[in-house]
């Protein structure tokens, strides 16, 4: 925190800049007085201000002590020299002997070469890097952290010089060239599936800040608090709407969110910019400009994500200063399609769900918390659409095909009607398959086949009545970790499973067990670099060498399905004492619970899946220990082909419909047949129509698969005669190399299976 007396000071200097930038003279002129005065205010021998110019160059603008024939001629590009390391990273950089610094480079028509110290901070609007301006000494000098606050907010008054337009072009400005109003078409990656139209909003119009220096501290203080308050009422009347109150992820998310909102760290950090001279809205946007900075730095998805949450929390404190009123309350269009750069999902909630169709962000992440609740809200979500800001206009016509992970801007009439006749058909299709809701998952010969559901969050469960899956076959319970910020405790956890059972009602879920690792690693935990994720330390490895966390995890299963059944599954078991091991952990479990006077599951089944291939000959001795073995392909295909999964350029390379993954699954289902251990399958394949019909050619009769293809893959079971398919099965070793789909699909065209 700032001392009264340096408070003090920084207003008297910010209040002599606002003079200077309302006083007469050019641009050029105001600047070169600016660093004038910044240079005497903070007792450096030099202070220069660089200008970023079009193709990422920064130009020396204005020197206070450096040669004046360097000015307009010294160039760094982004990345170039201390100046460019500040721009490249919008941090601020501080040195005593900045000459020594191995990114220092020297540029002798400055004269620069008797400045010993240097400290720098970017020149930052709306998390774009508009300049650097720095100070140097002779002497070196440690600056301190209140004089780098302080260089900071004085930027903050440079970077509405720099944006006006009057030191270098406003086309220079733009991040990149504009592309007109032409039709355009732009990338990025599904969050949720989905296929909408609509005229697009833009989320929030910037706030344009008319006044950067306080006239009066004390009010602009009260302003900032009034805000502050109003903000975090105005999320717990959210939290408190009925739809809200009543629990799953939305609920848990936004009490994140409100944890956020008083986080003091940030509200202290524009209260101190505050004090220092900035009108509110200037203090808030100095902080969530720093706070973009710093996001576009950061790798780490968590640290993203809660950067993220940061920055929309300061959106709404604007939009309070501002007085304005949420948009849910605005005018919007019948059918929109919201644009935003990011979005938290507290914004989302803000918005009138019935004209929401669809959401594109120009950030965004599938874990990101706003693609869960657009998830839950069944609106399709593409995210890491470069630039669409800037591409987009208020009442432009948008498609978002989030299948094809693509934006239409503004499209011709043609991809219009094409758009129009696929979202008919997606919608008649969804009526077609809510018609078979409630018919039996039956072969026209009368094989009965189980539908179940993978799920993973609570979100997720409403669709066991939709779908009219018969259970959870695959509760992944890793994305519960996953969406929070610690470990939860086992109450937490067996609270959130009870939930789960509570749901389910009679229905059986099946719960497996942490599969953390490989590319599904939690925030909290210290993070271990595995050559090949994959195959490294995860799931059943992890939990057996942190047997805590198995032991948690189980002792809250247990403890949620008390007097109710419990299905527990291993996941990537490798062999036989693996599961041993595990199966120990969770006897010991049900022992102490029993010797605490805990009430027990009714009923306990314990299951593996089947996801590493050198299980397949330890099934003879581990099938009769199993209640039920459930097969992962996804992981299973990925080790019999050697081919990552997560892999795009191997996606299309190896097809899992093929003899050796047939063969290899039409073996475990008779090793199951023979030792009478029920079996399920539960990775993607068993959600494709096609795959799935293959898939009950060999043998199985239990499915999970994701909510969406329920409909889809009972209609294709429905279609089904399973005499010839099993004919066709069996002569597959006599097919030409890649014949098999090719060959089933035939097969389902001319005996009528829909798939
Ligand atoms: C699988 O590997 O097939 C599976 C269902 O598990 P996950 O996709 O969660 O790895
Ligand atoms: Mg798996």
């Amino acid at each position: 925190m700032e001392t009264g007396a340096a408070a003090t000071g920084s207003r008297r200097l910010l209040r002599r800049l606002r003079d200077i930038m309302a006083g007469s003279g050019t641009a050029q002129e105001r600047l070169n007085q600016i660093v004038k005065i910044i240079a005497a205010d903070m007792v450096a021998e030099v202070c220069s201000c660089y200008v970023m110019r079009a193709g990422e160059v920064l130009e020396l603008f204005a020197t206070e002590g450096l040669r004046p024939e360097a000015v307009h001629r010294t160039r760094l590009r982004v990345g170039e020299g201390l100046v460019g390391v500040i721009a490249a990273t919008a941090r601020p950089l501080a040195l005593a002997d900045a000459q020594s610094h191995p990114d220092f480079a020297y540029r002798p028509e400055t004269g620069e070469e008797i400045y010993h110290s240097l400290m720098g901070v970017p020149v930052l609007r709306g998390g774009r890097v508009l300049g650097v301006l720095v100070v140097q000494n002779r002497t070196q000098r440690n600056y301190t952290e209140d004089e780098i606050e302080a260089l900071q907010t004085i930027a903050m008054v440079l970077a509405e010089l720099a944006a006006s337009g009057d030191l270098v072009s406003p086309v220079e400005l733009q991040p990149s060239n504009g592309i007109g109003l032409l039709p355009t078409r732009l990338d990025g990656i599904k969050l949720n599936a989905g296929l909408a139209l609509g005229v697009a909003v833009l989320h929030e119009p910037r706030v344009v800040i008319r006044q950067v220096v306080a006239e009066d501290p004390q009010t602009e203080q009260l302003r900032l608090s009034t805000a502050i308050d109003a903000m975090q009422s105005a999320i717990d009347d959210l939290l408190a709407r009925s739809d809200i109150a009543a629990g799953g992820e939305h609920r848990d998310i936004l009490e994140t969110y409100r944890m956020f909102a008083a986080d003091r760290g940030w509200l202290q950090r524009m209260t101190d910019a505050v004090r220092s001279g900035l009108t509110a809205e200037a203090a808030v946007q100095k902080i969530q400009d720093e706070t973009r900075a710093r996001m576009s730095k950061v790798s780490d998805p968590y640290l993203r994500e809660r950067l993220a949450d940061l920055e929309d929390l300061a959106s709404r404190l604007q939009q309070h200063l501002a007085g304005r009123h949420f948009a849910a309350e605005a005018a919007l269009p019948a059918e929109f399609i919201l644009i935003a750069r990011s979005m938290g999902p507290a914004e989302l909630l803000d918005y009138d769900r019935r004209r929401l169709k669809g959401l594109v962000l120009e950030e965004g992440s599938p874990t990101a918390h706003v693609a869960v609740v657009a998830r839950a809200l069944d609106i399709p979500v593409i995210g890491r659409v470069k630039e669409v800001l800037e591409k987009v206009e208020a009442g432009d016509l948008i498609i978002v095909d989030a299948d094809e992970q693509q934006v239409f801007v503004r499209p011709g009439e043609d991809i219009q009607q094409a758009a129009n006749a696929r979202i008919e058909a997606r919608l008649g299709q969804r009526l077609t398959y809510a018609a078979l809701r409630d018919l039996p998952a039956e072969t026209r010969c009368g094989q009965r086949v189980s539908l179940q559901l993978n799920a993973g969050l609570l979100l997720d469960l409403p669709y066991l009545d939709e779908t009219g899956a018969e259970g959870v076959g695959l509760f992944r319970t890793e994305l519960l970790f996953m969406m929070r910020h610690d470990f939860p405790s086992v109450g937490q956890q067996s609270s959130t499973y009870r939930r789960v059972l509570e749901h389910a009602g009679e229905r059986p879920v099946t719960f497996r067990t942490l599969d953390i690792g490989g590319d599904k690693m939690l925030p909290y935990m210290s993070e271990t670099k595995d050559e090949n994720p994959a195959m490294g330390w995860r799931a059943i490895r992890i939990a057996l060498d942190r047997p805590a966390m198995l032991r948690q995890q189980l002792r809250a299963l247990i403890r949620a399905a008390a007097d109710r059944r419990l299905r527990v599954m291993f996941p990537m078991v490798a062999e036989i004492a693996e599961f041993d091991a595990a199966r120990a952990v969770l006897d010991l479990e049900l022992e102490r619970t029993a010797a605490r006077g805990g009430a027990l599951p009714a009923k306990v089944e314990v299951g593996v899946m089947f996801e590493v291939p050198a299980l397949l000959w330890e099934l003879p001795q581990l099938l009769p220990k199993l209640d039920f073995l459930s097969v992962g392909t996804n992981d299973l295909v990925q080790f019999l082909y050697a081919a990552d999964r997560g892999n795009p350029r191997l996606a299309e390379r190896y097809d899992p419909l093929s003899l050796p993954v047939l063969r290899l699954l039409a073996e475990v289902t008779r090793a199951c047949a023979a030792a009478k251990v029920s079996l399920t399958i539960c990775g993607e394949m068993a959600g494709q129509p096609l795959d799935a019909m293959a898939l009950l050619g060999v043998g199985f009769r239990a499915l999970s698969m994701a909510p969406a293809s329920i409909g889809p893959v009972k209609a294709m079971i429905r279609s089904l005669d399973m005499g010839p398919l099993e004919t066709l099965i069996e002569a597959i070793a006599t097919l030409p190399p890649r014949a098999l789909r090719g060959k089933l699909r035939d097969f389902a065209r001319d005996h009528g299976v829909a798939v």
